[in-house]
């Protein structure tokens, strides 16, 4: 049997729905073995979504409480979701996940997976109408997550192409495109870097699949890349969301494994 478990989890710390509690009940419920939460850390400009330096205290204090709690019944981890802009503190995480969120242009914060006609306005108004050009400042960034975030795990790695199916923003096809995203991948798993299979925007209706595109998922497996499954979950409902089929996608892809954060460290087992 393959562990069952979930790295990406929001919760009310920051802008997820519930409590950590309820989250990690509802995990005990559904059999999993590891639960990981992973709250956005702090970005200037968007007080929204990430937690406060404060916030992120009592978020790393509550899940010590629980793991004392409930740490018998379930491998609990305290993770983060850092972003590009995220400041590095010095948490002493489980992991970290690494994610490119928003673009800072002229010191103004842009998101990129807010909505499809935000995305188009700062493909318009900031790279002269061509979403190739913010493809490779988005790809820049994501390049050096790892060194931005320390992160072991870069997520949603293709997130820019959230709105493509429902209301297309750009041509994922379009070769200059894929130059810049396989370029990326390509860096990232030189460095053993663990690439998400992330059922977020799947959960929550923008796409059929998960990221990567099954065009990168087969990248990872040419090259022996390490994945995890992640359902980047704002909601207790959603903790496993998706995640059969993206198992099922990935080996389609020729993935033959995938990796979890076990007591004893990550460790890869075959799917
Ligand atoms: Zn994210
Ligand atoms: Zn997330």
């Amino acid at each position: 049997m393959l562990p069952i478990g979930n790295l990406h989890t929001h919760t009310c710390f920051c802008d997820g729905k519930d409590s950590p509690e309820e989250i990690l009940r509802e995990a005990i419920a559904q059999g999993l073995d590891t639960l990981g939460f992973s709250g956005h850390a702090y970005v200037e400009g968007d007080e929204e979504c990430c937690m406060s330096p404060e916030r992120t205290e009592e978020y790393r204090a509550e899940i010590g409480r629980l793991r004392a709690l409930y740490g018998d019944r379930i491998h609990l981890l305290c993770g983060i979701e850092r972003d590009y802009y995220s400041p590095l503190d010095r948490g002493g995480y489980d992991y970290v996940i690494g994610g490119v969120h928003y673009l800072r242009l002229d010191g103004e914060l842009y998101p990129l997976d807010l909505r499809a006609d935000v995305l188009r306005a700062l493909i318009r108004e900031h790279f002269a109408g061509d979403p190739v050009a913010l493809a490779r400042a988005y790809y820049e960034r994501v390049a050096e997550l790892p060194e931005k975030t320390e992160c072991d795990v870069i997520a949603h790695f293709d997130l820019i192409t959230k709105f493509n199916e429902r209301d297309p923003v750009f041509d994922e096809t379009d070769p200059r495109y894929l130059r810049v995203a396989l370029d990326t991948l390509d860096a990232l798993l030189e460095q053993d870097k663990i690439i998400e299979i992330n059922t977020g925007a799947v959960s929550r209706g923008y796409r059929r699949t998960p990221y990567p595109v099954p065009i990168l998922l087969r990248r990872i497996a040419e090259k022996g890349g390490r994945v995890i499954f992640g359902s980047d979950s704002h909601s207790k409902e959603t903790l496993l969301f998706g995640r059969s089929e993206a198992i099922h996608l990935a080996r389609a892809a020729g993935i033959g494994s995938m990796t979890c954060l076990t007591p004893s460290g990550w460790q890869s087992y075959p799917i």
